[in-house]
């Protein structure tokens, strides 16, 4: 369909588990005439893309950018105007870590119209697989999402005072996280988990602590994509 006013809808496709994804992001899957989409979305809900309509893989995951950020602006753009019903599907919340937002900035500078549908994000879906709450009624009433890699590899990881810390993207650089966290003042018996490919049949927890978080890692060859928990709440994992 040839049209001048093709809208962007940047949609969330949840952690992993194909089923974790919102009514409302699949019904606009399905009507999509033309889908670009990540390694890190499942690619079971590839399936309901309409029969003839146009999927573009510009593969963003840990450390391999298929397409740069730039030429993936660029193609939303061009498909926008190619298309009426244009589709960017990225693994979990759009928003988070996920540049999402900017390619929102980039479609509203160019006019183009779009909307954003929210994802169920890896960083709360990754903890409560296992059973683990970021947050306990009375106990533990706040928690902090952040990156565990800096465009700046020199740059220092955060590690606020915050009683449940969850770090995506941390695999490669657990050593710098783990020397923030003693930083911070956390002491090395500070209950830590990473979660591997939470929500797919590959599920897995890593559990450890601060002190013996760097050698499991290496030990059980903890893979990206995982989600790095560090505080109390890594207690209540389900075993
Ligand atoms: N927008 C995504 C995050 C993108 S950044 C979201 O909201 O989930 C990529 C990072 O997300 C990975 O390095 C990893 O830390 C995390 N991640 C994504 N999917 C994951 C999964 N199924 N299991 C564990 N971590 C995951």
């Amino acid at each position: 369909m040839k049209t001048k006013n093709g809208k962007v809808y940047i949609v969330g496709a949840g952690p992993g588990d194909p089923e974790l994804i919102s009514v409302k992001a699949l019904k606009t899957l399905k009507k999509a005439d033309c889908v670009l989409y990540d390694f890190l979305s499942s690619p079971a809900l590839l399936k309901h893309v309409k029969k003839g309509a146009k999927k573009i893989c510009v593969g963003k995951t840990d450390g391999l950018h298929l397409k740069e950020q730039d030429e993936i602006n660029t193609l939303l753009y061009e498909n926008s105007c190619r298309y009426r019903y244009v589709v960017r599907l990225k693994g979990g919340d759009p928003f988070v870590f996920s540049r999402g937002f900017e390619e929102a900035r980039y479609l509203s500078e160019k006019g183009v119209k779009f909307e954003v549908i929210p994802g169920i994000t890896s960083a709360i879906a990754g903890p409560e697989s296992f059973g683990i709450p970021l947050t306990v009624k009375n106990k533990i009433q706040y928690f902090a999402v952040l990156t565990g890699r800096k465009e700046d590899p020199g740059a220092e990881i955060d590690a606020p005072d915050c009683p449940t810390l969850v770090y995506l993207m941390g695999v490669a650089n657990i050593r710098n996280i783990v020397k923030a966290l003693r930083k911070s003042g956390r002491p090395d018996a500070t209950p830590c988990a990473f979660i591997e490919r939470a929500t797919t049949k590959l599920a897995r927890i890593v559990k450890a602590t601060i002190g013996t978080i760097v050698k499991e890692t290496a030990n059980q060859q903890v893979k990206p994509p995982a989600v790095l928990i560090v505080g109390e709440v890594v207690n209540y994992a389900k075993t």
